[in-house]
């Protein structure tokens, strides 16, 4: 069994924003030609490709993350139209007006599981009230996780596009998690990329909070910030710390055509094997912990 945690949902109206943010008037489809990518017609179209893509490769279930702020709806679709194969969740910026009204709104939804925080890039610390607003709506709704990227953030297609990012990487602190998630024990917190390059406090952060996972998404590059260190021993660090149990896998795919990142779970696996990881183990970051995180909607509905 293999679910993927970490997928992004490049919706139409991802576009449309990237494109408004370049200039007024620039169009989506200048976008698509400039990175070669292909047009994702609807959210719709994008969730039967995604499900394509999934099968194609083997994957049972994955979350998709509505990357902008305020594209939620289109992830939702999604989710609701393949409930047994698409979790939503979606991209909030704490400041904007009614946030926590928001978040209670959308994990409302079926489907929609859980709210991404980038502290980094929306410039709300993760100890400012209105983020503990946010996270208290969510720790409200049933079933609900948060998603903290902490760490070093970079965001490809804004690179790719020539876009600014003038994120304050100081804001994403997993300590700072650890404060949110002691607060709301019930609540399932994830951070990705093991850290994203704070691996020390993302261990910390979980060691002292069994209601914060990792993620082991994307091809993990921030290890070359610290010299010598592999992903065979940050994989062996987490599991020494945390266990297999709150480890989730995940790719960090993204556009199409390029599609699913069989390459990152290859990859993966090599590491596991190498480390001696048990099957039994093994199932339950590549598929058991997702599972557990987002019960089968359909188990849960029969
Ligand atoms: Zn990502």
């Amino acid at each position: 069994m293999l679910n993927d945690s970490h997928c992004h949902f490049f919706s139409p109206s991802f576009f449309t924003a990237l494109a408004r943010q370049r200039s007024a008037a620039t169009s989506p489809q200048e976008l698509y030609r400039e990175l070669q990518w292909d047009d994702p017609l609807s959210p719709e179209a994008l969730s039967d490709r995604w499900v394509t893509e999934l099968d194609a490769n083997g994957v049972q279930r994955a979350a998709l993350i509505a990357s902008v702020p305020g594209d939620e709806a289109s992830v939702a679709a999604a989710a609701a139209r393949h409930p047994s194969r698409l979790v939503g969740l979606f991209m909030l910026d704490p400041s904007a007006a009614e946030a926590p009204q928001r978040t209670r709104a959308v994990l409302s939804e079926p489907g929609m599981k859980g709210v991404c925080l980038f502290p980094a890039m929306h410039h709300v610390p993760l100890h400012d009230d209105r983020t503990l607003r946010v996270v208290e709506a969510a720790a409200a709704s049933p079933g609900a996780m948060v998603f903290v990227h902490c760490g070093v953030l970079s965001v490809g297609v804004r690179r790719k596009l020539g876009l600014p990012s003038r994120f304050d990487l100081r804001l994403g602190d997993p300590l700072a998690v650890a404060r949110l998630a002691a607060t709301f024990p019930q609540t399932p917190f994830v951070i990705p990329h093991f850290g994203a390059g704070l691996l020390r406090e993302a261990l910390m952060a979980a060691d002292g909070c069994a209601n914060i996972l990792l993620d082991t998404s994307s091809s993990n590059s921030w290890i070359r910030h610290t010299p010598g260190l592999t992903l065979d021993a940050v994989f062996k660090a987490a599991l020494g710390v945390v266990g297999p149990s709150r480890l989730l896998f995940g790719t960090d795919s993204s556009f199409f055509p390029r599609g699913w990142q069989r390459g990152i779970h290859e990859h993966q696996q090599t590491i596991l094997d190498r480390l001696g990881v048990s099957a039994g183990d093994q199932s339950l970051i590549f598929g058991g912990n997702f599972d557990r995180l987002f019960p089968d909607w359909l188990k849960v509905k029969g």
